[in-house]
């Protein structure tokens, strides 16, 4: 059975990927236990760097990158998914390490799906997707370690991307007061849309650090960027308030001093959506369908076809991107 993917190619002499639409059967699709008729997928960090050389993340080629997606199952060989159920995938090194969404159709694990929360449609679960899914995992592990409305501002870093514009989103709706940091031009009606009380530029914030300590500022931090402006972020936190490391869009290291860690007894919590285990999972399905605005997808969200992702591709790894881009796999 023939249906379109985007297939990523390497030319092994110089190095060059090249990714286009082309017709494959499902006969090449990975092994695993479930075929899913794709409807959604949606374009992520990782995504722009699959689609490109890889960033050592693609180890086979030729590849069909892809890591979220929701659809329709055609066919399970485990019990617990049935032909005609509503999953979504997000994470698991698919679309890294094996063929992911960007496909009319999908072959996965079972342990890799999860069940479609009813309140939600296969589109608007992938206008939340990987991103977004981290985005309330950040907010439920700051949660867990304090994070009170009442504790001054919360942070978010590259607050106009994908995990950023989502963590906004859902922080406001949940009565936080959101201060956010973006490196892009006229975006203050974008984010103040959806609840962003103050836009501070990004140069602004990403000073060279000189000093051991700043005024303190923060109730809480979701950082997607890393290097200069998660280091500013970690001086400014209040007494006892966290910071969830999300993302590194500007680089990996960060400068850090032990200081604040001591003075003012703040907290590092990593997320690592890709391997969040399955209860867990569930666990942040039904927060999203609970305080994610609905009501505000259509500005949050475009929708492109497979065509668009070579350029949506190098958009993303050039940080042009606002909000979330889904993709109608079929369209
Ligand atoms: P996006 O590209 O959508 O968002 C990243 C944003 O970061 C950009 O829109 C931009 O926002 C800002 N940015 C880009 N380049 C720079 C730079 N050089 N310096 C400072 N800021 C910059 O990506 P995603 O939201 O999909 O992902 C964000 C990060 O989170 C990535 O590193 C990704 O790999 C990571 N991630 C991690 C997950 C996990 O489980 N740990 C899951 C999902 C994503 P603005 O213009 O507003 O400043």
């Amino acid at each position: 059975m023939q249906f379109n993917a985007l297939i990523v190619e390497k030319n092994e002499d110089n190095g060059e990927t090249n990714a286009s639409v082309k017709e494959i059967d499902s006969s090449q699709l990975p092994d695993g236990e479930v075929l899913v008729n794709v409807e959604y997928s949606s374009l992520n960090y990782k995504d722009g760097l699959c689609i490109g050389p890889g960033g050592g993340l693609v180890k086979k080629y030729p590849h069909v990158p892809g890591i979220d997606f929701s659809g329709t199952v055609e066919e399970s060989s485990e019990s617990n998914y049935s032909k005609g159920d509503k999953v979504i995938l997000t994470g698991w090194r698919v679309g890294e390490v094996v063929w992911g969404g960007y496909s009319q159709k999908a072959r996965v694990k079972a342990s890799q799906l999860v069940p479609l929360p009813q309140g939600l449609t296969t589109k608007s679960a992938m206008c939340i997707g990987t991103a977004g899914f981290s985005a309330m995992l950040s907010i439920m592990k700051l949660e867990e370690s304090g994070m009170k409305k009442d504790n001054g501002d919360i942070l978010v870093t590259g607050a106009s991307g994908g995990v950023g514009s989502v963590s906004c989103a859902i922080l406001s709706n949940l009565g936080y007061s959101v201060t956010a940091v973006s490196g892009k031009k006229n975006i203050e009606n974008f984010l103040k849309n959806f609840g962003v009380h103050n836009v501070i530029p990004r140069d602004d914030f990403n000073h060279e650090i000189v000093k051991a300590l700043e005024s303190s500022a923060w109730g809480g931090c979701i950082d997607t960027v890393s290097g200069n402006i998660l280091g500013r972020a970690l001086l400014q936190l209040k007494s006892g308030c966290s910071v969830a490391i999300v993302g590194n869009a500007a680089e990996a290291k960060f400068p850090a001093s032990s200081i604040p860690f001591m003075l003012r007894g703040i907290n590092i919590l990593g997320i690592d959506s890709a391997m969040y285990p399955f209860e867990g999972r569930l666990k942040v399905w039904d927060r999203i369908e609970k305080d994610f605005p609905f009501d505000l997808i259509d500005s949050i969200t475009e929708v492109h076809s497979l065509k668009d992702l070579p350029n949506l591709g190098k958009d993303i790894l050039d940080g042009k991107i606002t909000g979330r881009r889904i993709i109608d796999v079929n369209s």
